[in-house]
């Protein structure tokens, strides 16, 4: 069965033709546009979707299906994205229609951090694993919830929210209107402003002089290329970043009876720092009966998972 799946993100669409959601047998990348009106980026998926055909010169009609991973909240009923926060010109855009009157084949909608998650139980590290929580981090803290095997939607299709778990009632201001959120201290930009000033203050630091004149250009990845290197105020940096992630995945795990954790997503890859961070501090957190079987797992697909998660709606 051959299927496309697209991931939409803030600034780049990427796109595969897959055989049962799995072997890429095209792919493509464009930008999304977000800047632009809804057509802007819905031309961009048409666009596409017309080359993963051309590319492995099939016909519309050979194709199974096409699933969309999306940057918000989606009415699965109507086929329809809600206001998704990284496209700010959409509102309430009947994407499903849009795409399947053209096409003419089935279209289905998923959450793009649910996506990430299906990704990974089909053909990542989720693989032999019934019940587990996706994280991803990057801009915003994503989360998506497996249990039985299957993606938890919740009442009405916006659960697995993890970056909007609170660690600290009197905690940094989230975007969302909350304090102490672990996206507040684990996004993109949060981290970095708080990483900041430890850079400046040591001079030892293998970013301290990029901290102090080029700070704009500075991300996570260069705090864990960093501390790969050995840098103390980086290591120390991911560990604490680690410790409050922990905080909330302890959280979690007592809520949903769910001990395994899938973290990908930018500052994923800093491996040891990292993740004992968060080892140690979930462990001390979790109720007894998770402490020994809690188990957390490199992501295995990278920026693929979202993509393959959406081919693999239609399966
Ligand atoms: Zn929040």
């Amino acid at each position: 069965m051959i299927t496309i799946g697209i991931d939409i993100g803030g600034s780049s669409i990427k796109a595969a033709l897959t055989e049962t959601g799995t072997s890429i047998l095209a792919r493509t990348q464009r930008p999304t546009l977000a800047e632009g009106g809804v057509d802007d980026t819905v031309g961009q998926l048409h666009a596409c979707i017309e080359e993963l055909i051309a590319a492995h010169d099939a016909a519309p009609a050979d194709i199974a299906g096409i699933g969309v991973g999306v940057p918000g909240a989606i009415d699965h009923d109507r086929g329809i994205v809600l206001y998704p926060p990284n496209l700010p010109s959409w509102k309430e855009v009947p994407l499903a229609a849009l795409l399947s009157d053209r096409w003419g084949v089935p279209v289905l909608l998923e959450n793009d951090a649910n996506c990430a998650a299906l990704g990974e139980r089909h053909y990542g590290a989720g693989r032999s694993h019934e019940h587990f929580i996706a994280l991803t981090l990057g801009t915003g803290v994503g989360g998506g919830i497996i249990t039985g095997g299957r993606i938890f939607r919740g009442a009405r299709g916006f659960a697995g929210e993890f970056g909007h778990i609170s660690i600290d009632a009197d905690g940094p201001a989230c975007n969302c209107g909350s304090h102490g959120c672990i996206e507040a201290y684990v996004g993109i930009h949060y981290l970095m402003r708080e990483a900041l000033p430890d850079l400046r203050n040591d001079p030892d630091s293998l970013l301290h002089t990029r901290a102090l004149n080029d700070a704009e250009a500075l991300d996570p990845k260069d705090i864990a290329e960093a501390a790969a290197k050995g840098d103390a105020t980086c290591i120390a940096i991911l560990r604490r970043t680690g410790e409050r992630l922990g905080v909330a995945i302890a959280s979690a795990a007592n809520l949903l009876d769910i001990e395994i954790f899938i973290i990908g997503g930018g500052i994923a890859g800093a491996g040891a720092p990292l993740f004992d961070g968060i080892a140690e501090s979930a462990r001390h957190r979790v109720l007894k009966v998770h402490r020994e079987s809690l188990a957390l797992l490199p992501a295995e697909l990278g920026n693929d998972a979202g993509m393959l998660g959406a081919a693999s709606l239609m399966l």
